[in-house]
């Protein structure tokens, strides 16, 4: 079993813990020197904290709070200190924007590395990394861990899939980092354009930047014949590198010596015990030039609290698949109900291909839910009897896990959008009607 820092991995609780408290402190009192904390924090006194909860004492930072102090609000190092500007991908509202330090790019490409070793890939790996440079930060993160890993780098960024496919080939690609809807639309490239996905080089994928499923991480390593490791991040807490899975797959080891997690009901903010579902709060505990005190990331997870000590040998705590974010929930006839519990049964049916769409529309008074699914050109032999039947029970599945019943539209392979980057699964237009 590889590590890329194996003390700071696998220290002991007590100890990980220890530097937690140390580093809140350092970071509170370091927050002092930002416009936007400095009267947030006049009736704290950080010099009492004992322990890692005691973090519950600070306000929540959201991301209202970040767009309102756009640009420099909270910034807590001189102008000419800051090296890297960076910005969410979010497409609503105001840009959200981050600034680093040196140390703070040093730092975060560290993370990267722990993440990369940790999933078995090394310095004698080929990287392409098809994600999108700029300011999303999923490029350029990825892009420092792995040079300072040593692998070979091939800044491919995303689109131009033919060129993807021909890089793949002609430099022996190990290792690719891409979201689970693009690397799912190059391998569909792939058999169009005569190849067979399983026979490239690959063996490791770093997927992420957007909510799948385990049925869809396991479809992409059988396509590929590759292991996919889950991948989370953010750009207001750096980006990738956050929290990642290690070889055993069982839930993302989040980096608590840099990044201290508590896990609260969305509507109330109040802390969930371990295991139970809630949004995730960030502090991050080592970052010079925008510290950030429990921010809201807005994403719905949970710790895997299973009792065990990870097998890898890591110390660090592991969170869940991401369920979405907070603000993906949809109401539909007052059911609350997330995209990736549709996507979950979807694609457990092996004859529906990987891209969907999701649809409300308001017919009269009444929301009504589309699913429009592509299936596999081996569905459309004209046994119509066959799609009924799939058809019924794929609704049966849907409404047994949401309640809610859908209409299924079956759609011809190719037929629906493919995105580059984050795919948009859910059109909602019952505003516009
Ligand atoms: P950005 O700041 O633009 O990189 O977007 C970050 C957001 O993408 C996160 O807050 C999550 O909502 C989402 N995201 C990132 N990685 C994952 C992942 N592995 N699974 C699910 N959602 C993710
Ligand atoms: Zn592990």
């Amino acid at each position: 079993m590889a590590f890329w820092d194996k003390h700071a991995e696998t220290l002991p609780r007590d100890k990980l813990e220890e530097l937690q408290v140390k580093r809140l402190k350092d970071t509170v009192a370091r927050c002092r020197k930002s416009i936007f904390y400095r009267n947030r924090l006049k009736d704290v006194d950080e010099s009492q904290f004992s322990k890692p909860e005691d973090v519950s004492r600070l306000p929540f930072t959201t991301k209202n709070n970040l767009r309102m102090n756009y640009d420099f609000g909270l910034v807590t190092v001189p102008r000419d200190e800051i090296v890297r500007m960076h910005s969410s991908s979010g497409t609503t509202g105001k840009a959200t924007v981050i600034f680093h330090s040196r140390t703070d790019i040093e730092t975060w490409a560290d993370l990267v590395a722990r993440c990369i070793v940790m999933t078995g890939a090394g310095k004698a790996d080929v990287f392409q990394n098809i994600i999108s440079y700029g300011m999303f930060t999923g490029g350029l993160g990825l892009h420092y861990g792995a040079e300072k890993v040593g692998m070979l780098t091939i800044p491919s960024g995303v689109g131009n899939t033919k060129r993807q496919i021909q890089l793949m080939q002609d430099f022996n690609t190990t290792v690719f980092h891409a979201t689970p809807s693009y690397i799912l639309y190059v391998s569909e490239v792939m058999v169009q354009e005569g190849f067979d996905p399983r026979e490239f080089d690959l063996r490791i994928g770093f997927v992420g930047a957007e909510p799948h499923s385990e049925q869809t991480r396991q479809r992409i390593e059988d396509i590929y014949d590759i292991d996919a490791f889950n991948s989370y991040g953010m750009s207001e807490l750096n980006g990738p590198g956050v929290a990642f899975e290690c070889e055993e797959k069982n839930g993302m080891h989040l980096w608590e010596d840099q990044y201290l997690l508590e896990v609260v009901d969305p509507d109330n903010g109040e802390v969930l015990a371990p295991g139970e579902e809630g949004e995730l709060v960030v502090t991050t505990l080592g970052r010079e030039a925008m510290p950030l005190l429990r921010y809201r990331t807005g994403d719905l997870a949970r710790i895997v609290d299973d009792g065990e000590k990870c097998s890898c040998g890591r110390t660090h705590v592991r969170i869940s698949r991401i369920k979405g974010r907070c603000d993906d929930m949809l109401i539909v006839r007052g059911v609350n109900l997330y995209p990736s519990q549709i996507e979950d049964v979807l694609m457990s049916f092996p004859e529906v291909a990987t891209t969907y769409q999701i649809i409300l529309e308001r017919e009269g008074s009444l929301d009504s839910l589309i699913v429009r699914v592509e299936l596999y050109p081996k569905m459309f032999d004209g046994d119509l009897r066959k799609l009924r039947e799939l058809e019924s029970d794929i609704v049966k599945s849907i409404q047994d896990e949401i309640v809610v019943r859908p209409r299924i539209e079956f759609q011809e392979p190719g037929s629906l959008p493919r995105s580059e980057g984050k795919a948009v699964r859910v059109v909602d237009m019952r505003g516009e009607m």
